[in-house]
């Protein structure tokens, strides 16, 4: 694994779960790195900086910040996001107005604010957090599915779009991950550790996907380590997309 010595990093949602996992691999390798998040609450040496995807000015102003406090910014990973369950019955025209505005057009605002700073960048990367919701068709996750296959096509967009000025976009698509988030779902259910046991018996390698891993695959796609790769949606899920 490459180092990030000198290079400065923005992670959304990077308080909690894979986003917390992703800022503290990067730390631990070198990067200055800053969570932007609703509840900035981090553990040193990371910079916690309130924010919220789904307001223009607030991450206009969260970009900024990084920028005057750090003096530039290389590496964005786009990972904040949120969940929606059942068909496409299941939710009104607000839920999907506020999931596709925070999982889709929270990335595209995020971007739009880095991309004059990371074409200053000799190491620039944008890593978005997909999901295998994305394309593997999974029941009850209508609106979340959609959002992330947004998620899909806008990297693959961005890729083209950014790559001749040495801007590489690439996205990571985790199966279920064992983070708060899936912690909250299970602690919802009838019976917790029914559910936790059923959703690990659904991974091709027998177990939820931990978030260090999903970190790992974002940090290789964050680093000269894979300088030529560049529109590409890495799934981290055992397999589970392949069945
Ligand atoms: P998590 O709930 O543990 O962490 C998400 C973080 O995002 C939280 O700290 C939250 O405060 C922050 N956040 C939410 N809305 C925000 C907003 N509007 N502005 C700024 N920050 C906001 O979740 P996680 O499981 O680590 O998920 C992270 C990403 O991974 C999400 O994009 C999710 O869709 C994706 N993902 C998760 C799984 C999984 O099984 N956990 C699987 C595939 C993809």
């Amino acid at each position: 694994m490459t180092d990030f010595e000198g290079l400065v990093a923005v992670v959304t949602g990077g308080a909690s779960g894979i986003g917390l996992a992703t800022a503290t691999l990067l730390s631990g390798r070198g990067a200055t790195v800053a969570a932007l998040d609703l509840n900035p609450d981090v553990p040193d040496p990371l910079a916690g900086i309130r924010a919220d995807v789904s307001d223009d000015d607030s991450v206009k102003a969260a970009i900024a910040e990084v920028v005057e406090r750090f003096g530039r910014l290389d590496i964005v990973v786009n990972n904040a996001g949120i969940g929606a369950q059942g068909d496409v019955t299941a939710n009104d025209d607000d839920q999907w107005h506020e999931v596709m505005d925070v999982n889709v057009l929270g990335m595209v605002r995020v971007s739009r604010a880095a991309l004059p700073h990371l074409r200053n960048s000799p190491a620039a990367a944008i890593v978005n957090t997909c999901s295998i919701a994305a394309w593997a068709g999974l029941p009850n996750r209508a609106l979340y599915s959609a959002s992330k296959g947004a998620v899909y096509a806008l990297t693959l967009a961005m890729a083209a779009d950014h790559v001749r000025e040495g801007i590489r976009v690439n996205a990571v698509a985790p199966g279920t991950a064992d983070t708060p988030w899936v912690g909250r779902l299970l602690d919802s259910a009838p019976d917790p550790a029914a559910e936790r046991a059923a959703l690990e018996a659904r991974q091709p390698h027998g177990r939820l996907v931990s978030a260090d891993e999903v970190a790992g695959a974002i940090a290789y796609l964050a680093s000269p380590l894979s300088g030529s790769t560049a529109g590409t949606v890495l799934a981290v899920d055992g397999g589970m997309h392949g069945l």
